[in-house]
Formats: structure tokens, C-alpha cells, sequence
């Protein structure tokens, strides 16, 4: 198929981006490279644009016969999202708007949305299924929401196919560690604790032990960007017109703050000092996916189930890119 990946050229985004030109796809990333990396795009397949910049992203539409959107373009830190919303319903909402509007104008028809664990809020039942009441607890995980009502809309209205994948925590790099994980600022836990490991960092800080889990932080459910990628490609087979999928992505296994620290000590070797510090805002206690739906509605089960193994899939990446992509690149 013809697809086109907005933030094709960031972390989950790139890998989809790879595993869909290896599977033959015709695949386009549509990128501002605000956060993402020319380098992390297959070769000749990166189209450098804004989301808001309607008149180019109906162009690349048309020009590339576009069949089918991946929209990975999004801001992604709950900590941020809670100091500065106004970017993220910028980005997240009327980016996305912008990009419906533009997808319907074009005459494209599907889309696979990466949408996230962060909806449910605080659940009130742990492992999370599809069912469990959306009630977010900060404002990303709000404009994710926001933008499953419209797709839940338009589907309605204009016979718009989509799949919302909620994704649990985003982790590991490519097998190959030819692409990996790169943000800047970094926030995430797994990318930060290898940091301590490469001595470029002196401690991980840990964001609260008086949680009520079993070590007293939080537990969050890790899962492969890989698997992730295989969840689009399976997502994308699925959809027909009107087709409304909202699947959980996760492994089902949970890690807290420490094991995850644990694990890191595993893999690297390096002793990894921790400073327990204050809650950050906008995190809830215990976020662990009920993938089962996934694995009924698309046959997907994720490679990757513990946390070891994904961690080493990170530092695989870390340790041979030590700077991550150089910037600019
Ligand atoms: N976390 C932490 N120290 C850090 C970064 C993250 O203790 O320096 C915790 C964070 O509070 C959360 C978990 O690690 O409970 C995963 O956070 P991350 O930012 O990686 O992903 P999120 O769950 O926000 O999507």
C-alpha cells in the first residue's frame, strides 16, 4: 500500500516507517523534524513538513497516491504536557484536525492512530482493557482522547476506517540497533537510567516510592517499538471504511520504576545509583494493558515480554550510539 507516516521520522514512527518498506509498502514520512531525524527515514522518503501546513500535506497526499495514514506526530511528554498544555493542544489537536481535513480533501480513507495508555487516567481495574472508562489525569493523554472522539465521528460521518492503538510505554530499539530512541530533552525512564550507564548521567531520579504498588513505584507496562511497528502493519490489513478498531498495545507484564532500574543493573552491569525524589505530576500509580483484543481482532502478540530483554534491545542502541543520531541529522 501507499502509506504516509506524519512523524515518520520519530521514535515509534521510524520504526514503523522501516518495518513497512521492508514488507514492500510504498511509504512516505511526512516530518517537521521538530523531534525526529532525517537519518532514521529510509533513504529518499522523507517529506519535510508541517502538520498545519495544510496546503503541503494535501499535496503530498495527492502527489504519492496516498491510500493510508499513520499519524505518529505528536507531542508525548505527560510531565510537559502538565507545564505547557497550550503546545500540546496546538500540536496534538488542531495538527491532527488539520491533518483529517487534509486526509478528506485528498480522498484518503484510513488511518491508524497512535493513541495511548495515558487516556484511562487512573483505572479502576488493573489489567487495563479496552472498556475501562477514559478519564485522563493529564492533559496528553486528554488530547489523545479528544482526537479518538473525532476519528469515532468521522468514522460515523464520512465513513473514515481508523485504528486508535493505545499504546502502553514505547521502549527498545530496532534488533539491528540501526535506529533507536533520541529525544531531546530526554524524560523517558529506560533511555535515562542507560544514560547513568554510559556515565552521562551521575543518577537516575525516581519520581515518588509512596505509590501503592508493591515497591511503592509506579508500574507501567513496556513495550517493544518493534512490536508496536507489527501492531500498524496488522492494524493497517484490518481496515475498511467505517472500520473503528481501539486496541490496547502492551505486554500485560508490569515493571515498576525500580525493576526497571533492576534490570538495567542486569543488562549493563553498571551499579545505576538511584535518588528518590517527589512525585511528578500527572502520574497515575499502576498502568498495565489487557492486550487480548489486539491479539483476537489482529492475531498480534508482542516478541518482546520482559523487561530484560527489551532493556537490552536499548542499550544495544545506547552503547553504539552514545549521542543518539548526531543533531541535525
Ligand atoms: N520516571 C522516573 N524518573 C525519571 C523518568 C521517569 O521515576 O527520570 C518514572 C515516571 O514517573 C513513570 C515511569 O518512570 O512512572 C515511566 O515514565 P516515562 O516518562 O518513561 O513514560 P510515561 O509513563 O510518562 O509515558
Amino acid at each position: 500500500m501507499r502509506v504516509l507516516l506524519t512523524g515518520g521520522a520519530g521514535y515509534v514512527g521510524s520504526h514503523a516507517a522501516w518495518m513497512l518498506h521492508r514488507a514492500g509498502h510504498d511509504v512516505w514520512a511526512y516530518d517537521n523534524l521538530s523531534e525526529g531525524h532525517r537519518k532514521a527515514v529510509p533513504e529518499g522518503r522523507l517529506v519535510v513538513g508541517d502538520l498545519m501546513d495544510r496546503t503541503k500535506l494535501e499535496a503530498t497526499l495527492r502527489e504519492h497516491k496516498i491510500e493510508a495514514v499513520m499519524h505518529f506526530a505528536a507531542l508525548a511528554y505527560v510531565g510537559v504536557s502538565v507545564t505547557n498544555p497550550a503546545e500540546y493542544y496546538q500540536n496534538n489537536i488542531v495538527g491532527t484536525l488539520s491533518l483529517l481535513d487534509s486526509m478528506r480533501a485528498a480522498g484518503v480513507n484510513r488511518i491508524v492512530f497512535s493513541s495511548t495508555c495515558a487516556t484511562y487516567g487512573t483505572p479502576e481495574r488493573v489489567p487495563i482493557t479496552e472498556s475501562e472508562k477514559q478519564s485522563p489525569i493529564n492533559p496528553y493523554g486528554f488530547t489523545k482522547l479528544v482526537i479518538e472522539h473525532a476519528l469515532a465521528d468521522y468514522s460515523h460521518a464520512y465513513g473514515l476506517g481508523y485504528a486508535a492503538l493505545r499504546y502502553f510505554n514505547a521502549s527498545g530499539a530496532a534488533a539491528d540497533s540501526s535506529i533507536g530512541e533520541d529525544h531531546d530533552p530526554e524524560t523517558h525512564l529506560i533511555p535515562l537510567v542507560l544514560q547513568v550507564a554510559l556515565g552521562q548521567r551521575e543518577n537516575i531520579k525516581i519520581f515518588g516510592d509512596d505509590y501503592p504498588t508493591p515497591d511503592g513505584t509506579c508500574v507501567r507496562d513496556y513495550i517493544h517499538v518493534d512490536d508496536l511497528a507489527t501492531a500498524h502493519l496488522a492494524a493497517l490489513k484490518n481496515l475498511n471504511d467505517g472500520s473503528q478498531l481501539k486496541l490496547n498495545l502492551g505486554t500485560g507484564n508490569g515493571a515498576s520504576v525500580m525493576q526497571v532500574v533492576e534490570a538495567c543493573r542486569k543488562v549493563t552491569g553498571h551499579p545505576i545509583p538511584v535518588e528518590i525524589v517527589g512525585r511528578r505530576e500527572g502520574d497515575p500509580p499502576e498502568l498495565v494493558a489487557d492486550a487480548s483484543l489486539a491479539n483476537q481482532t489482529l492475531g498480534w502478540q508482542p516478541k518482546y515480554t520482559h523487561i530484560e530483554a527489551i532493556v537490552a534491545s536499548a542499550w544495544h542502541w545506547h552503547q553504539q550510539n552514545p549521542r543518539g543520531f548526531v543533531r541535525g541529522e
